[in-house]
């Protein structure tokens, strides 16, 4: 029964059905060849369908692989190969190929030995044709990637202890050899001796637990060049042998170093290559935390004229200077100390273990670096300077915030102090009135001079009952706009001016600023001035070189001028304030007594300063309609004034009976908002010269009554 089946061929028709084996059966004599039903169907064809010719399976085949298959064919008839074996496309019905793996041989042969007959199958291998086609593609992909990565391979063979290097791998090493193996233990030779341990323990971490292990570390080339390398490593057990591991290499060099550069720029400024902001108040931070590392004096440096050289010079100049400002500044440095910068003009530094004696001696040395600092040929002119405060920090549990806020006001009383000079904070001076703000303000005052936002305000000074016209006297009055455009009134930054020592060249300021703009005012007579002078520039033993100075330049006549000095300045300079008047009097300049009443001082000094005007204070005359005892204060002030031959001028005349009863006392001048309220200088002199334009007014003079 079985036997049957194979004569007739069934069972293997069945067999070949099932394993998708298409047969074929080749007569050599009569150049016949059968094809079985499977190998039709492969192809898409009901059995016969199409004309069996001889090379039927030949006109099928890719034109590309039809030589291929010949020679296969050919080779084995000529007793070259013992069988048939090559892999082919045929065209499928449809128009698609199909990859066959053909299989065959001679089956049948003559007397002589010569093939009669060749039999073979052919299987559909497309599917695996396109999984190899498909791992290729990632192979190619899979090296391009490796080749654009610049990454090399290796593997170790743990058990013949030998190791592969590709060639990028060997380029990474700067090692010169053509073929992939080299010594087991080549690698450890170029390990950096301080990354060593670590990378050599690394590769061998795999080991244990299968993963991939990345490792960065340094390799020495022969040539004695650094290289960083990055490192996967796997390792990959086998059951044959003792296993392998596999690794990867990269040369991560550039990316260290671009990494570094990133670090250093994040913490540095990159003008002058100091610490920036950021970086120095995590060290100022980590410093104050570490107690051994106090006292720590923190500096705060400031350029002075900075801003000027910038515009005189342009900005170009203007970085050359802070960059040798800056290494300057370095070469002062002990070497535990720091520098940075923290924008703009301005520096600070930090000194462990600083006492007050050290940072003396540093910022003098810091102040003479910035003068001798070389700002480059467009600014060679020009010189520099530096205001320098410091602040000692000798508490763990002070704050960043704190200690630099501190080294800046220090800084900033340096700046009001004249610039060009150190000061060391002190907690006495700060708590004192008005603060911090007061020597921010006197700093500030000090720039509003320099950068036009002092201003000239002035208050008309009336003959009580008359027009101004009748008086022509005008008050000058100082005014600081703010940075940011407020005004700021001078019963606040005079006293901050005054207790940092720059009252004197803000009175300066004042009254050349005025005789230059309004000397043909003054020389024409439309308006007298008159100053008010604080108690330092009263004690200024320049004071009258200068004004003298001014007036021949400004042509602005003595007569037209007046000061006001206050009461208490008088008495408390008592020789300067008697010196001052009489100097005044030998130009026949006026003097007025200011805010008199105030400090309640005896009558005694009126009679030994022989002024020109007293000036009752406001305080006296602004209720003077509600109270008793001001109308008897004022109206004795006022006749003892008269008894010496002073005029009287009454301040802050507020209301109209206040005037009244100033008249029918007989004061003789007053100001106040009633008569005219503060406004800018040059309007009331503007109004004042329109309303002489046609002549010269003869008209009585301020204070007149003394000679
Ligand atoms: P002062 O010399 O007593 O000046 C008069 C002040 O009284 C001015 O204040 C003026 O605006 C204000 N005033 C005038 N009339 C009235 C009024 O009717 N009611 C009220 N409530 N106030 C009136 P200001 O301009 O704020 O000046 C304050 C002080 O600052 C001045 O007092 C003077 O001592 C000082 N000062 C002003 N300019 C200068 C200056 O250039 N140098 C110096 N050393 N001190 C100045
Ligand atoms: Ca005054
Ligand atoms: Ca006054």
């Amino acid at each position: 029964m079985a036997d049957e089946k194979i004569r007739n061929g069934e069972f293997w028709a069945l067999a070949l059905e099932r394993a998708q084996l298409g047969a074929w059966d080749w007569d050599l004599l009569s150049g016949e060849c059968y094809y079985s039903p499977t190998w039709w169907h492969m192809l898409g064809y009901e059995e016969g369908e199409l004309a069996n010719t001889a090379d039927l399976w030949l006109q099928l085949t890719h034109p590309d692989d039809r030589e291929r298959a010949l020679a296969s064919g050919d080779r084995h008839i000529a007793g070259l190969t013992d069988s048939i074996e090559t892999e082919l496309r045929l065209k499928h019905k449809s128009g698609h190929w199909v990859w066959v793996l053909d299989r065959g041989g001679v089956v049948e042969r003559d007397a002589e030995g010569r093939p009669l007959r060749l039999m073979g199958v052919q299987t559909d291998i497309t599917r695996q044709k396109q999984a190899e086609a498909e791992l290729e593609q990632v192979n190619v992909r899979f090296r391009l990637a490796l080749a654009a990565s610049g990454t090399g391979i290796w593997h170790h063979n743990l058990g013949a202890d030998k190791s592969y290097w590709d060639a990028r791998t060997r380029e990474i090493y700067g090692l010169v050899a053509d073929t992939d193996e080299v010594a087991g233990d080549l690698w450890h030779t170029f390990l950096h001796p301080d990354d060593k341990g670590d990378a050599e323990s690394a590769h061998l971490a795999p080991l244990e637990t299968h993963n991939v292990v990345a490792v960065q570390y340094r390799i020495i080339r022969r040539d004695g060049e650094i290289r960083h390398i990055e490192s996967l490593v796997r390792f990959i057990a086998d059951s044959q042998s003792a296993g392998q591991i596999l690794g990867t290499v990269r040369d991560i060099t550039e990316a260290k170093q671009r990494e570094q550069e990133l670090a250093h720029a994040a913490r540095h400024d990159a003008l002058t290559g100091l610490l920036n902001r950021a970086a120095f108040d995590r060290l100022l931070a980590e410093h104050i935390a570490t107690a051994r590392r106090l006292p720590l004096a923190v500096f705060y440096v400031d350029l002075d004229y900075f801003k000027a050289l910038n515009d005189f010079a342009g900005h170009a100049a203007g970085d050359l200077a802070l960059k040798s400002v800056a290494s300057g500044i370095v070469g002062c440095l002990p070497p535990s100390a720091h520098a940075a910068r923290l924008g703009g003009d301005e520096f600070a530094l930090l000194v462990p273990n600083c006492d007050a004696a050290q940072a003396e001696t540093l910022a003098a040395a810091v102040l003479a670096a910035v003068r001798d600092a070389d700002l480059g040929l467009a600014a060679t002119s020009r010189k520099l300077a530096v205001s320098v405060g410091i602040a000692f920090v000798d508490d763990h549990r002070t704050t960043v915030a704190d200690a630099l806020a501190c080294a800046d006001d220090a800084c900033y009383a340096a700046k009001a102090a004249g610039r060009n000079r150190f000061a060391v904070f002190s907690a006495e001076a700060t708590s004192g009135s008005g603060g911090l703000n007061a020597a921010r303000l006197a700093a500030d005052t000090v720039d509003a001079m320099d950068d036009g936002r002092l201003k000239l305000f002035g208050q008309e000074i009336h003959l009580l009952g008359k027009p101004w016209q009748e008086s022509r006297h005008v008050e000058v009055l100082a005014r600081l706009a703010a940075r940011n455009g407020k005004l700021v009134p001078p019963g606040e930054f005079i006293p901050a001016a005054e207790r940092f020592g720059v009252a004197s060249r803000l009175d300066r300021w004042i009254i050349s600023t005025a005789l230059s703009l309004y000397g043909p005012a003054l020389k024409s007579g439309a308006v007298t001035l008159g100053f008010n002078l604080s108690a330092q520039t009263l004690s200024d033993p320049q004071l009258w070189d200068f004004v003298d100075a001014i007036i021949s330049e400004t042509g602005a006549p003595h007569s037209g001028i007046g000061f006001e000095i206050t009461e208490t300045a008088a008495v408390t300079n008592y020789a300067a304030a008697e010196q001052f008047v009489r100097k005044a009097r030998e130009r026949r300049c006026r003097v007025s007594l200011d805010d008199f009443g105030a400090g309640m001082s005896s009558f005694e000094y009126l009679r030994r300063f022989p002024v020109d005007a007293i000036k009752i204070d406001g305080s006296f005359i602004e209720h003077i309609a509600q109270s008793k005892f001001d109308r008897e204060i004022v109206s004795a002030i006022s006749g003892i004034a008269r008894s010496l031959g002073c005029s009287v001028v009454a301040e802050k005349i507020e209301q109209p009976k206040a005037l009244d009863i100033l008249q029918g006392m007989g004061v003789a001048y007053g100001q106040g908002f009633l008569l005219h309220r503060p406004e800018p200088l040059e309007a009331i002199v503007a109004r004042a010269i329109s309303a002489i334009a046609p002549a010269v007014l003869p008209g009585r003079r301020f204070g007149s009554s003394k000679g």
